[in-house]
């Protein structure tokens, strides 16, 4: 019997499962494949493609160094080039990690080879889909705050025996804090592209179909040496005052205090677990703010865990979910920031088109509520989220977009949809000082768009929402309003659809 092994390009660590099954994985022939199908699926950001296929050559070379036997090929599709491997090496079974999506599952299972396939579970990731689904089966709700307890007390993180360290699971009340005065951001950890890199800049330089954003300057990291430095600088340099501005947005200040390790923790450059031991040792050697390293560790152990077992654990039609019905086409200014004169989306846009990265707050409460505000078809957005961060995969988005930005699916994530008018925005950012619009008007002259949208969203839903006991509050505020005004507020709306046709 011979087996052979396939590394999928979101899989690019030496312990991943399908390698470390066989005591000699240096004998195994090992093959990697760079699909132009498989990228024609939508317009990705052109820096993902070189992240990912830059990431996956360093890989081959890492593992041609390891003395295993490479096969590194570019092709339409995965089936050709698997066919003539498996005939060339006499393969009798392929071995692959289960893939984190259920589209790509779906690939494999549908692949005529001729050889066995065998999928062993991915381990890139704490919880198995099978714990989760243990978890999970015998809740009424999945909230994400009891998953995070239980995963902190399996894995022993942060605890004092059966207890939380500092008395507390949550130390957000210190955290949150607005922007105010001149912060002392600390700068982001960046790389020069090497001659591999260089060549897939190139060659993504020369693609003939449609992709997004901007190629250079490509800054990523792309072998897991240099995550594990970008994993050290976050927690030498940002960790201890993580906390506390982790939800403001500052223009020009793209990455402020966040990690900017999803893209590495998303192709197997850097694992869950080292993430938060390196957190929890900081915090025990350096004595660091117990609500920085918390509010750190809860992002990884709890929602990151969450997302992707929730994931796994809705029913497969997920991605079709439109609880609000929601229909209308996604505004043009998404593919193009110049677009927009909402100087809110018009910065966090612009900085998605020059780098593929936004952090949490910007995606969660510029992009996804302007999308679930004004009525924006889930599908549309989920397809535009998809296409345009280098971290996007299936399992991240679906439930982070349509679950928690567009609650989509009716509330299994969210416990309730977070929608939101032009003073948060104001609160938690400097862009309402620069806008051509006022943040303080909602059906006037100059009106701010997530103002009307906000109230025009709340009428529109009004029975939907009042369903939802966290909504009776907000709810309350709309009756408070006279018909006269919610009237031009709700013809202000469809105006600005009609003009954006
Ligand atoms: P930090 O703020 O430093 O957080 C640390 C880590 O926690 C992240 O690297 C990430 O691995 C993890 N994390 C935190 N929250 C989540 C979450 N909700 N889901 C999954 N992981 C989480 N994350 C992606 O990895 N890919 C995506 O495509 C993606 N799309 C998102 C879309 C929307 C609408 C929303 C609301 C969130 C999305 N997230 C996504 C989650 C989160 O915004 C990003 O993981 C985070 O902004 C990445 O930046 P960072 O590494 O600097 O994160
Ligand atoms: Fe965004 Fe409105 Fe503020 Fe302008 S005024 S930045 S559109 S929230």
């Amino acid at each position: 019997m011979t087996v052979g092994v396939w590394i999928l390009g979101d899989q690019l660590w030496h312990n991943q499962a399908a390698l470390n099954r066989t005591d000699d994985e240096s004998a195994l022939p090992v093959i990697l494949i760079e699909s132009w199908q498989q990228v024609q699926q939508r317009p990705y950001h052109q820096q993902k493609l070189v992240l990912i296929w830059s990431a996956m050559r360093h890989f081959a070379e890492e593992l041609r160094g390891a003395g295993c036997q490479v096969t590194y090929t570019t092709s339409a599709d995965f089936e050709t080039p698997l066919k003539a491997w498996i005939q060339a090496h006499a393969i009798t079974e392929l071995r692959v990690m289960a893939p984190n999506d259920r589209p790509f599952l779906r690939l494999i299972q549908n692949l005529q080879l001729p050889c066995k396939i065998s999928l062993i579970p991915n381990n890139q990731f704490l919880w198995k889909e099978t714990e989760f689904r243990d978890w999970a089966s015998s809740r009424k709700r999945l909230l994400m705050e009891e998953f995070y307890r239980a995963s902190r007390q399996r894995f022993q993180v942060l605890m004092d025996g059966n207890k939380p360290v500092g008395g507390q699971w949550n130390f957000d009340k210190e955290n949150r804090q607005p922007p105010k005065g001149k912060l002392n951001t600390p700068k982001a950890l960046w790389f020069e592209p090497d001659a591999i890199t260089q060549e897939v800049i190139e060659q993504v330089k020369s693609l003939s179909f449609p992709t997004y954003g901007n190629l250079e300057p490509f800054r990523w990291a792309v072998t897991r040496e240099q995550a594990l430095q970008v994993l050290n600088n976050f927690i030498e340099q940002r960790l201890p005052t993580f906390g506390p501005y982790q939800d403001a947005m500052v223009t020009g200040e793209e990455t402020m205090w966040h990690s900017l390790i999803s893209p590495y923790l998303n192709i197997g450059l850097l694992h869950p677990l080292e993430v938060i031991q390196a957190a929890e040792a900081a915090y025990l050697e350096k004595k660091l703010n117990l609500n920085s390293v918390e509010g750190f560790i809860r992002q990884i152990i709890g929602w990151r865990e969450y997302i992707r077992g929730v994931y796994f654990y809705v029913d497969a039609d997920y991605f079709q979910k439109n609880w609000f019905n929601h229909t209308q086409p996604l505004p043009e200014f998404f593919w193009d920031a110049s677009k927009t004169d909402m100087n809110c989306l018009h910065q966090v846009l612009t900085q998605v088109e020059g780098s593929g990265y936004a952090h949490h707050i910007q995606r969660l409460m510029i992009l996804s509520n302007f999308g679930l505000i004004a009525g924006i078809s889930p599908q549309e957005l989920e397809n535009w989220f998809h296409s345009a961060f280098v971290d996007a995969y299936d399992w991240v988005m679906q439930t982070n977009v349509l679950g928690m930005g567009l609650f989509a699916d009716g509330g299994v994530l969210a416990s309730k949809p977070y929608a939101a008018s032009a003073n948060y925005i104001n609160k938690m950012s400097d862009y309402c000082g620069g806008c051509k619009f006022d943040r303080t008007v909602r059906s006037g002259e100059n009106a701010c768009p997530f103002n009307f949208f906000y109230w025009d969203f709340l009428a529109r839903h009004r029975e939907k929402l009042q369903s939802i006991g966290r909504m009776s509050f907000i709810l309350a505020n709309l009756d408070k309003m006279s018909p006269e005004e919610l009237a031009t507020i709700r013809q202000k709306a469809a105006d600005w659809h009609l003009r954006s046709q």
